[in-house]
């Protein structure tokens, strides 16, 4: 049996004002909707601004961990779209609030072992966790034989490490994968920022942040909490920080099994997707489609139709 198939708002301007008038909260992925890589789409910039006169919250939530909400400001500031820190949810954010304010390491055991970039070292100091590993040079290089010794009796392990973080990582090495294992082994808590198992970038695809996990998944047997889309940790962050009536919120993206599946599991209002990045029509007309949205335009801008 099919499943109920989402409407087509392009173009329709009563059906448009109908969706907008039904929501007080916009959740809007970043790449594929917003922007791809670094070019802005057409209309994008008028379609924010619509929505905010209309009274309208918006806020951004984006997988991508390797840029810090402040990093996303300029960002979004360089496209001439007007934002603040707290108007962002991503990744990195969403796994420093989850480590500092639910997940409560014992304060012995309170230091995060990170494999990853920049983006996930400057939200953990923004909640004051403290970390290793991440971008320090000391990780970025071949394993020595006092590395093998020391991470096999521990003398190189740091002993207030109680948790392992892992997202994309531009340097991942065996040194890295080595001491995550280990914590793991020792009793860890096993975290990922998300788990995508590949990110768009020019006209193609790279390895995801759940691609930089799975050597651990695979030696240790443990499966990560993910903090990123789909996930429901994730969902109650925003949540907690925004208080949604999830009703009257609308998760707005381009794929299928990350945005649409985050607002259907988070049971929100509604959810619509755009095609302008991952997902395609035949994505949800597939029998065993990942998600099906709500809603569907072939782009943000239609939105505008609306005005
Ligand atoms: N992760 C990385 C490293 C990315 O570069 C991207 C998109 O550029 C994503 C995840 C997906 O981001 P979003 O959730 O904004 O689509
Ligand atoms: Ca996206």
């Amino acid at each position: 049996t099919a499943q109920p198939q989402p409407e087509y708002l392009t173009g329709d301007v009563a059906a448009i004002n109908a969706f907008i008038d039904r929501f007080d909260v916009f959740l809007l992925d970043c790449d594929g909707v917003i922007w791809s890589g670094d070019h802005v789409f057409e209309g994008v910039v008028e379609t924010l601004e619509l929505l905010r006169s209309r009274g309208k919250r918006t806020v951004f939530v984006t997988n991508n961990s390797t840029k810090s909400r402040s990093d996303y400001v300029k960002k979004f500031a360089a496209m001439g779209i007007p934002s603040d820190v707290e108007d962002i949810f991503g990744s990195a954010y969403s796994s420093a609030i989850y480590i500092s304010r639910i997940l409560k390491l014992p304060p012995h055991q309170n230091k995060v072992f990170v494999i990853g970039e920049a983006g996930i070292e400057s939200e953990l100091k923004s909640e004051n966790v403290p970390f290793i590993g991440g971008t320090d040079p000391s990780f970025r290089r071949d394993m020595t034989p006092e590395d093998w010794a020391g991470i096999a009796d521990g003398s190189l392990l740091d002993p207030e490490v109680g948790c392992v973080l892992t997202g994309l990582d531009f340097h991942i090495n065996y040194l890295k994968l080595s001491h995550a294992y280990q914590y793991l082994r020792r009793g860890a808590k096993f975290l990922a920022t998300n788990v995508d198992s590949t990110f768009p970038t020019h006209n193609s695809f790279f390895p995801g942040a759940g691609s930089i996990g799975m050597p651990l998944v695979n030696s240790t047997g443990q499966k990560p909490v993910s903090l990123g889309k789909p996930s429901q940790a994730m969902m109650d962050a925003i949540e907690g920080k925004f208080h949604l009536d999830r009703e009257r919120t609308c998760m707005i993206g381009d794929r299928l099994d990350t945005d649409i599946q985050f607002g259907i599991q988070g049971k929100l209002g509604g959810t619509l997707a755009v095609l302008t990045g991952v997902s395609h029509r035949e994505d949800w007309e597939a029998k065993n489609a990942a998600a099906v949205p709500k809603f569907y335009v072939d782009k943000l801008s239609d939105l505008l139709k609306a005005a």
